[in-house]
């Protein structure tokens, strides 16, 4: 059987591949969540990123009075870290009230 071109999508792996003929076997992002492996992501499912993830969040609810909670976004298949959504509080109080 002969390869045709077309009738499937082309995604970001198509194109990396194409460029990148030499590295054809090696996976270079995530299927899960078209995460760049080479990139060093945090992952949830990780003891030590996890610890690292909630230092940060900590921090930052520390550093900004405004924030009321900030979730991390996990790649539910392999628990990479994706972003940070930050809840604001409405109706704060502003210092000296
Ligand atoms: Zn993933």
């Amino acid at each position: 059987m002969t390869k045709l071109n077309g009738n499937k999508p082309l995604d970001r792996n198509y194109f990396r591949y194409k460029d990148n003929p030499k590295k054809k076997n090696e996976k270079q992002i995530t299927e899960c969540c078209d995460q760049d492996t080479e990139h060093d992501m945090l992952n949830a499912n990780n003891k030590e990123d996890w610890l690292l993830i909630e230092d940060y969040i900590e921090r930052n609810l520390r550093e900004y009075p405004s924030t009321e909670s900030i979730t991390p976004i996990v790649c539910k298949e392999c628990g990479r870290l994706k972003e940070y959504i930050s809840k604001l509080k409405f109706n704060r109080k502003l210092p000296g009230d």
